[in-house]
């Protein structure tokens, strides 16, 4: 008989409590450097979302009407706590994800921006007030809260994209049901255990563990007025149709194909070392990553000097020193990444740096993939067509800017972009002309800090408002507006044309 190692296991949070879950489905939470089983992360019951819902439900009529002052401090102390357990949460998210522990920081420290950016929702969820429409007549509106929101959340920023959501959510009076990844939930919730500490009121915000059902009965439930889902097109399209038909307002951020152009006046080594970082930092598994390099005109001369630099990153686990790229978050993901190569291969491009099988000593099990450059790339080939989520370079060569652009328009995903040159003009006139949500001049990632909303174009996002930002205050309230008069004294004659007279 087996016996059942000590493994622990990943709690739901319902209403306050950290609880055991009662189901009977379980999953592996596995460290990608080593293969060791961190802990075992549970696929929720039926009863167990229900219970989270009805807990938010409940906590929602006491929570909607606390003072923004009360709301605010809550996250003024919860911005403190996690700069206090800052390297504790980045080495539970290196151990879970692969990433390396800086990688780890940055990934803590986009959602702490969040969190900073919701301690001044006092300011944020101002309400709008037209002084006399009409004789003795006010309109005003209010941003009020909808009521019990939802999150479903990415394996790759397991701290920055659950704190894009529920912080904003919660500061505007919403309480909250999240659905981290279950490939790598232990950050999330010590996050979660923190915004307890913080002074999060039970039930204000609750955690559910989960795969697909999880996230179908989010999206069907009756009590859930909003979703915010971050991850795969095709997930996020599902998502996206099930919720609406739900009723739901959804916002959808999903996949990407992101291209770079580097014109030849660029500064050279500067734009090769931010290629690189963009490329094959978090080995390649960022929504932002730029996987593909169109080198413009005397560029394509360049692709030597790229492929050595590339040779130069030290591939390793995340939590050894000097690290440049960890491993892939699962085996198949690497089983995904190398027969993606593997395609990109026997469909015709040129594989000028190959990172399949990096020896790394002492860590023989890890899902390694050092860097690896294809050349020679067509849009018909599938390492251009689809998002490969690895650290896979594809090069592609075009004779002017404006076939650079072209190229990009025609790309079905819209999400990250960025040019290098040293031309004002030339820059002016790509991001006038090119349809990607973030775009980036002589900057590699360019994802907006708060006080800016995460946008994205065609496949990349469905729904109109983004997360974080401005758009976010809008997309988690409801806009009420009140025409008010009120009457110095009784008059006489009444009449039965309530319409205000516009004088
Ligand atoms: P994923 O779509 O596989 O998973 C996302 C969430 O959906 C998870 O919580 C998962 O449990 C759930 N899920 C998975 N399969 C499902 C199904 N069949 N039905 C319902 N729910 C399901 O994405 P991932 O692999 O975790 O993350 C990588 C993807 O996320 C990439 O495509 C990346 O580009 C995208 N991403 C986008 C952004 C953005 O802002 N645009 C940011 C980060 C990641």
């Amino acid at each position: 008989m087996q016996t059942k190692p000590a493994i622990p296991t990943v709690k739901l949070l319902i209403d306050g409590q950290l609880v055991e879950s009662q189901t009977t489905e379980w999953r592996d939470v596995v460290n990608p450097a080593t293969q060791e089983v961190l802990a075992r992360v549970p696929f929720a019951t039926q009863a167990e979302l229900n219970a989270a819902v009805a807990s938010a439900n409940t906590a929602f009529k006491t929570w909607r009407k606390t003072p923004i002052g009360a709301r605010a401090r809550i996250f003024l102390k919860y911005q403190q706590l996690i700069r206090e357990n800052m390297k504790e949460l980045a080495a539970i998210l290196t151990a879970e994800q692969g990433k390396t522990l800086a990688d780890a920081e940055g990934d803590v420290f986009r959602g702490l921006e969040v969190v900073e950016h919701a301690a001044g929702i006092g300011n944020l969820q101002l309400g709008e007030l037209a002084n006399n429409v009409a004789g003795g007549v006010d309109t005003y509106t209010l941003q009020q809260p909808l009521g019990v929101c939802a999150g479903i959340t990415p394996f790759n920023f397991p701290a920055m994209i659950p704190l894009w959501m529920f912080p904003m959510a919660i500061a505007t009076g919403n309480t909250f049901v999240l659905k981290p990844s279950e490939q790598d939930p232990m950050v999330t919730m010590r996050l979660a255990e923190l915004a307890l500490e913080a002074g999060v009121p039970a039930g204000v915000l609750n955690v559910v563990h989960g795969g697909a059902d999880a996230v179908n009965l989010i999206c069907d439930h009756p009590d859930i007025k909003a979703v915010s889902f971050v991850g795969s097109t095709k997930v996020g399209t599902h998502v996206y149709n099930r919720a609406s038909q739900a009723g739901k307002r959804v916002q959808c951020m999903m996949g990407a194909k992101n291209h770079a152009i580097i014109l030849p006046d660029a500064h050279k080594q500067q734009t090769l070392n931010n290629l690189l970082g963009a490329a094959f930092g978090a080995a390649g598994q960022r929504c932002m990553a730029l996987s593909v390099a169109v080198l413009v005109g005397e560029a394509q001369n360049w692709l030597p000097d790229l492929v050595a630099k590339a040779q130069t990153l030290k591939v390793n686990a995340g939590v050894e020193p000097g690290t440049d790229v960890g491993p892939l978050v699962s085996c198949a993901a690497l089983d995904r990444v190398s027969s993606l190569i593997e395609r990109g291969v026997a469909e015709g491009a040129s594989l000028d740096l190959d990172g399949r099988n990096p020896s790394v000593a002492d860590y023989a099990q890890g899902n390694f993939v050092g860097p690896t450059i294809f050349s020679g790339v067509t849009p018909e080939m599938s390492i251009y067509k689809e998002e490969i989520f690895g650290p896979v370079l594809c090069v592609v060569h075009a004779a002017t800017l404006d076939d650079a652009i072209k190229l990009i328009n025609a790309n079905p995903n819209g999400n990250g972009t960025a040019i290098f040159t040293r031309s004002g003009a030339a820059a002016r006139h790509f991001q006038e002309e090119i349809d990607v949500g973030q775009v980036g001049i002589n900057v590699p990632i360019p994802v907006p800090v708060p006080m800016f909303s995460f946008t994205g174009s065609r496949a990349s996002k469905l729904g109109d408002l983004g997360p974080y930002g401005k758009q976010v205050v809008q997309f988690y309230t409801q806009t009420k507006t009140v025409t008010e008069r009120w009457f110095d004294e009784d008059d006489v004659g009444g009449a039965v044309n309530t319409t205000i007279t516009l004088k």
